[in-house]
């Protein structure tokens, strides 16, 4: 029997603006069936970055660039329903990067078995690129220390919020900034930070000085623009500006201008590094099992919000950029 599958095709290149509806264009394709070597999988969840909407404009070229009518590409946990001699066994359950496909035939390349005691959805998340470049970005570029003032932009994201939790388990203050009344309760009641700068309210950088008096030891930004421009104004001497991505640019076209304060790296000795996570990936079963002991004693709690509906990963992928999301964005099929 030939297997059919639904799959979402990049449609235009979103450069300059928002994400449209018209970017994308679902299909019904023929999978066929797996020859030697393959196996059948059938997607259960699909995870989501704001980068995604990089890889449709191939602004970067750390990823293979994307063309009209290549299937969506993203992270995604599927089930080995058929294998015709494949990596993984019929009834495996695996996860890595993938295609937005309701099926397709894989030979296994770059999947890698579910195994944690959490719920398997902690491979998109917190054991996931968002939990490997929280950790990567905070311990391998920012390299706190005890009882420094710890910054992080974006802090109630899914980044965000495993970013804060880790600066605590490192001994550090952990101060975030969000959007709205909400989400900043959330940070203190729940996130673990310290203190939360609501950037929709009143002047970033008064409240910056405000919740860090002594000046800011890492800075860990998710946002780059005006935010970032108001961190750079607060940091201490020695300071370590970790840029990990700058959402706040990803729906306006050319590059913006650089950071008024940027001086300030000189007067306060400071330095500002950009990562890319996948290269430390050898070291990422070695993070995740770290990572997993720390939610397991308590250290660690991490959120997911994850929408339903394979026709809905579009309208999925847009809540990244108007802050609808609550922690890590899945889609469950
Ligand atoms: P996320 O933080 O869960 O979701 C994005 C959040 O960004 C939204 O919830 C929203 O929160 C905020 N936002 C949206 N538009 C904004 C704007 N104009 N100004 C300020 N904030 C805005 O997403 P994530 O998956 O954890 O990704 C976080 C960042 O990490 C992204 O920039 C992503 O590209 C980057 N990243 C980098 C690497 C790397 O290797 N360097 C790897 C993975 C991810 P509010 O409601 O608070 O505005």
């Amino acid at each position: 029997m030939t297997t059919t599958s639904r799959q979402w095709l990049l449609n235009d290149h979103p450069r300059g603006r928002g994400i449209e509806d018209g970017d994308f264009k679902l299909v019904e394709t023929e999978i066929g069936d797996p020859s030697e070597g393959q196996m059948l999988l059938k997607t259960h969840y699909l995870g989501f970055d704001p980068a995604m909407k990089g890889w449709m404009e191939n602004i970067a070229d750390y990823v293979a660039p994307m063309n009209i009518g290549d299937v969506m590409r993203g992270s995604a946990i599927l089930e080995v329903v058929e294998s015709n001699g494949g990596k993984f066994a019929k009834g495996d359950m695996v996860f890595g990067s993938n295609i937005w496909t309701e099926y397709c035939l894989h030979d296994g390349e770059g999947l890698f078995k579910v195994d944690t005691d959490l719920p398997p959805t902690a491979h998109l998340s917190v054991l996931g690129t968002t939990g490997m470049t929280a950790y990567c970005g905070l311990f391998k570029v920012g390299k706190p220390v005890a009882g420094d003032t710890v910054l992080v932009s974006g802090a109630a994201g899914a980044t965000g919020s495993v970013v804060g939790q880790l600066a605590k388990v490192a001994g550090c203050r952990a101060v975030g900034i969000a959007g709205g009344p909400d989400k900043c309760k959330w940070l203190v009641e729940e996130g673990g930070y310290d203190a939360a700068i609501d950037y929709k309210a009143d002047d970033v950088k008064a409240q910056i000085k405000q919740h860090c008096p002594r000046g800011v030891d890492v800075i860990f930004d998710n946002v780059g623009g005006a935010i970032l421009d108001d961190m750079l104004a607060n940091i201490a001497t020695g300071a370590r500006v970790v840029v990990c991505g700058g959402i706040s640019r990803y729906e306006s076209g050319g590059t913006p201008t650089g950071p008024g304060n940027y001086f300030n790296l000189i007067f306060r000795r400071a330095s500002m590094a950009g990562f890319i996570v996948i290269d430390w990936m050898a070291e990422f079963p070695a993070i995740r099992k770290r990572i997993e002991s720390f939610v397991q004693d308590g250290k660690l709690t991490y959120q997911e919000d994850i929408q339903e509906g394979f026709e809905n990963a579009p309208e999925t992928l847009k809540r990244l950029f108007t802050g609808k999301n609550r922690g890590k964005q899945m889609l469950k099929l």
